[in-house]
């Protein structure tokens, strides 16, 4: 799994930041998280194919975050974009979306879902699940979690003791089903291990929530907004955002391995005053850069 940023600004786009779009990828495909004005071209900077985007997670629509999504559509639509490209966002998307789509005039040969999504696992298949929660923001605004299922895993050795070889039935083995060889029941537990799964949370515009805390709940990586320094913490709150501090305090109390700072303000051009005041509070804390790229 990889985790891509490319946009790491709030309102204001800087020379060196784009406004708020991070790219996870797994298995080859790519999940758009939020799409600020300029996506299409960190994508074509980052040498990555907006093609292999199948889900688009919009977390509101405040500018910052969904300026670039016309443009990305309309690139999509001429560039054979193959199956539907499903679009979440918090309730009002459709009306939004379909607004978009009748103010610009382009072909539109896209095969585009729209869901409003609110809480709970609203999407899973074998090998992830994604979860939404309402944050508190000026207007209807999701968190987001990936979560990476745990899989099994053959070992080799166990396997060909058994006299198991490449093929289906370690194929069935690998997705937790018993099979039979020769007469004898083989259970998963007997040749393969568990490779624990793991959790990705996006919190993306919100005052300082319990909702956040329980969405980022154990997380491997928590990617959140700081848009102020403590200072300004009355501002914060006046536009609803987090500060720095915040974003520390929701990393602890959730119990993340990770914290990374994004939707940073160009108010600060030296990032680290955030940076600094987040480590005293939650020490394994980064700043996010457009083009940091992190394995997961
Ligand atoms: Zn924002
Ligand atoms: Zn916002």
């Amino acid at each position: 799994m990889k985790l891509t940023f490319l946009g790491t600004s709030c309102m204001v786009p800087t020379k060196e930041r784009a406004q708020t779009a991070m790219v996870l990828e797994h298995k080859g495909e790519y999940l758009l998280i939020d799409s600020g004005e300029s996506v299409q071209r960190q994508f074509k900077l980052a040498g990555m194919k907006p093609s292999k985007i199948g889900r688009i997670l919009l977390t509101h629509w405040h500018g910052d975050h969904v300026l670039g999504l016309p443009g990305l559509l309309q690139t999509l639509s001429g560039s054979g974009h193959k199956g539907t490209l499903v679009i979440y966002g918090p309730p009002g998307i459709k009306e939004k979306i379909a607004l978009m789509l009748r103010l610009y005039e382009f072909d539109n040969k896209l095969t585009i879902r729209v869901e409003e999504v609110q809480k709970g696992v609203f999407y899973e298949n074998r090998e992830y699940a994604l979860e939404a929660i309402p944050l508190r923001h000026r207007i209807a605004c999701n968190g987001y979690a990936f979560h990476l299922k745990d899989r099994r895993r053959i070992d080799m050795k166990k396997a060909e003791a058994l006299g198991l070889k490449e093929g289906p039935l370690l194929g069935e083995l690998s997705v937790g089903k018993n099979v039979t060889l020769a007469g004898r029941e083989i259970s998963p537990d007997d040749v393969t291990y568990v490779v624990k799964g793991k959790t990705v949370a996006f919190i993306f515009d919100t005052l300082l929530t319990d909702a956040a805390c329980r969405l980022a709940k154990d997380a491997d990586i928590l990617v959140c907004e700081a848009v102020y320094t403590s200072d300004l913490e009355d501002k914060a709150r006046e536009h609803q955002h987090l500060t720095a501090a915040h974003a520390a305090t929701i990393a602890k109390r959730a119990g993340v391995k990770k914290l990374i700072l994004s939707h940073l303000s160009q108010r600060y051009k030296d990032k680290a005053v955030l940076l600094k005041e987040a480590k005293a509070i939650f020490s394994n804390t980064m700043t996010a850069k457009d083009f940091m790229t992190l394995t997961i």
